[in-house]
């Protein structure tokens, strides 16, 4: 009887030891399961957004020369970047949705004559497309600024117009019903000529605040960028996503390298501030 009985509490044992082994292989597998859905949450990668003003011969930090511009793109060319659209950009960061390899959105602020003149040659010659964020009041009205005709070329050559405001005002420097009358009438006056309402806005100097966010959302915007450096990812404000801004410099090649190859790290270590 007493074999019986020790039979029975090893068989018992055992039970339990393998009922303790498949908790915890199940527990295993829960977690490589939920570990590998977070990780596919979290797979969504940082998108470099470059920032450029000028490409033109002037002896200013927002103007990079033709020749430098195009050493740039054909960098990007050479090394399988893909310029995205804000659309497909925001497409991805909400809903996930595929881009292709290499991604970046090459965007431009103001709407110079020389974005059509210099930079969108150079594009066009890599099949790249640009976004330009235009200040309304002075395209068609300013000799140094693109007319409506050059807009609507580009447009439709694939090329996406954001607004930049009417007069160029920094948001933070206006009433807040100045900064409403701003991106409003901007972003009917694109629609008017180019029959797209803007999607996606700059903040002129970059100044923002989560009063002026919210006018821009009100507004109609999906999106809008600051001149904040970084790269922009799952965990950015739709409404100040980062971008990485290009200036001309002694070593611009060199500089728009490191902002582009080094920019998770440097941002980690907050080593550019701009
Ligand atoms: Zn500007």
């Amino acid at each position: 009887m007493k074999t019986v009985y020790r039979r029975l509490a090893i068989f018992v044992c055992l039970l339990a030891m393998l009922g303790m082994i498949a908790v915890s292989v199940a527990g295993t597998e829960a977690g490589v399961v939920s570990g590998r859905m977070n990780a596919s949450a979290n797979a969504l990668a940082d998108v470099p957004i470059l920032n450029y003003h000028k490409i033109d011969y002037l002896q200013h930090a927002l103007s990079l020369s033709p020749e430098e511009f195009d050493k740039q793109m054909a960098y990007l060319a050479d090394n399988g970047y893909h310029t995205v659209s804000p659309d497909q950009l925001m497409a991805y960061l909400n809903h996930g949705k595929r881009l292709p390899d290499k991604p970046v959105v090459i965007t431009f602020d103001d709407g110079y004559l020389d974005n059509y003149t210099h930079a969108y040659p150079i594009l066009k010659k890599y099949g790249f497309t640009a976004t330009i964020f235009v200040v309304t009041g002075l395209i068609g009205t300013d000799e140094r600024f693109m007319t409506w005709d050059h807009v609507r070329q580009l447009q439709h050559e694939g090329f996406v117009f954001g607004s930049h405001t009417v007069n160029h005002v920094a948001l933070d420097q206006v009433s807040l019903e100045q900064a409403k009358i701003e991106l409003i009438e901007s972003r009917r006056v694109i629609k008017e000529q180019t029959g797209q309402a803007a999607r996606y806005f700059a903040y002129p100097t970059g100044a923002y605040n989560l009063q002026i966010e919210e006018l821009v959302q009100q507004a109609g915007y999906r999106a809008a960028f600051t001149i904040r450096y970084g790269l922009a990812g799952p965990e950015s404000d739709p409404f100040a996503m980062e971008r990485i801004p290009l200036f001309k410099s002694e070593q611009s090649f060199r500089s728009f390298l490191i902002r582009l190859n080094g920019a998770p790290v440097i941002e980690r270590l907050g080593l550019i501030r701009n």
